[in-house]
């Protein structure tokens, strides 16, 4: 699944490869992607003959600004943008739509699972609409000396693990770096957020910064078979210190590493280094 980094690193390449171009024709083949209120046929009337102003991200969302129109992508679970040449032959099976380009280039949004969301909205108040209103801050906006995650979580008797995960809380962080930034911290994912202290939130905010920022410059972690675009990989999977690392050795102090459960998702952990 795409985290923050990986779709940091899909916007950046995006940006390289489709800026500026206009967006000629759009071919929806699955309707239920659009979220936004409004017949395929609006959709694609309200898109088509835009150009593509810039590409941003916003926690996990693609933000594309059509002029004054914005297109807010979701990768969820296994969405990808891949660009073509216009005669370059591609596989179509899981091709959810086609954004034909200025330049003879074709856009296509391909999802094997078929979870990620396309909402349209109007670029000057979006940000005040879901799905970006209901967001919380991305860890890089919050000072290392914030109280922002300890008035959030202080009181909360859910795991640590739980709410990192949260996106009301705090924006951006997904599994993999869950366990990550939980490691650099020397916090158990198990932990509940009434148990831990000021000082503990602010290691927090640090490990996170630290650990999203590498991947960022990695280009993310490809594990999974998750590519950002064509032919390119990730490089974090290398740096990965517990999660995907179930028995192997802690490269802290060589106890293992262990794998459970936290609300139903997969966590690794060091019993010996995080507490
Ligand atoms: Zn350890």
């Amino acid at each position: 699944m795409p985290e923050l980094p990986e779709v940091e690193t899909v916007v950046k390449s995006l940006k390289k490869r489709v800026l500026n171009l206009i967006i000629n024709k759009v071919e929806i083949f699955y309707p239920k992607i659009i979220k936004t209120n409004i017949s395929v046929l609006d959709f694609q009337k309200q898109i088509e003959n835009r150009k593509i102003s810039d590409i941003q991200r916003i926690a996990k969302y693609i933000i594309f600004v059509l002029e004054d129109k914005v297109l807010i992508s979701h990768l969820r679970m296994e969405g990808k943008w891949f660009l073509y040449d216009k005669n370059e032959v591609y596989d179509k099976k899981h091709v959810l739509a086609t954004f034909h380009l200025s330049n003879n280039k074709i856009l296509n949004y391909h999802d094997t699972r078929k979870f990620g969301t396309f909402d349209l909205q109007d670029l000057n108040d979006y940000k005040s609409n879901n799905p970006i209103k209901k967001l919380g801050p991305e860890p890089f906006v919050l000072e290392a000396n914030s109280n922002y995650l300890y008035e959030k979580m202080s009181k909360s008797t859910r795991h640590i693990k739980t709410m990192l995960l949260d996106q009301t809380i705090i924006a951006g962080i997904g599994n993999i770096y869950a366990d990550e930034i939980l490691f650099d911290a020397k916090i158990s994912p198990l932990i509940t957020g009434n148990f831990l202290k000021p000082k503990d939130y602010q290691r927090i905010i640090e490990s996170s910064k630290k650990i999203l920022k590498k991947s960022i410059e990695l280009g993310g972690t490809t594990i999974d078979s998750y590519q950002p675009e064509q032919g390119i990989d990730g490089k974090f999977q290398n740096e990965l210190k517990v999660h995907t690392r179930k028995g192997k050795k802690c490269y802290e102090c060589g106890n293992e590493i262990i794998k459970l459960k936290v609300n139903g998702r997969g966590t690794y952990y060091c019993k010996t280094c995080q507490y």
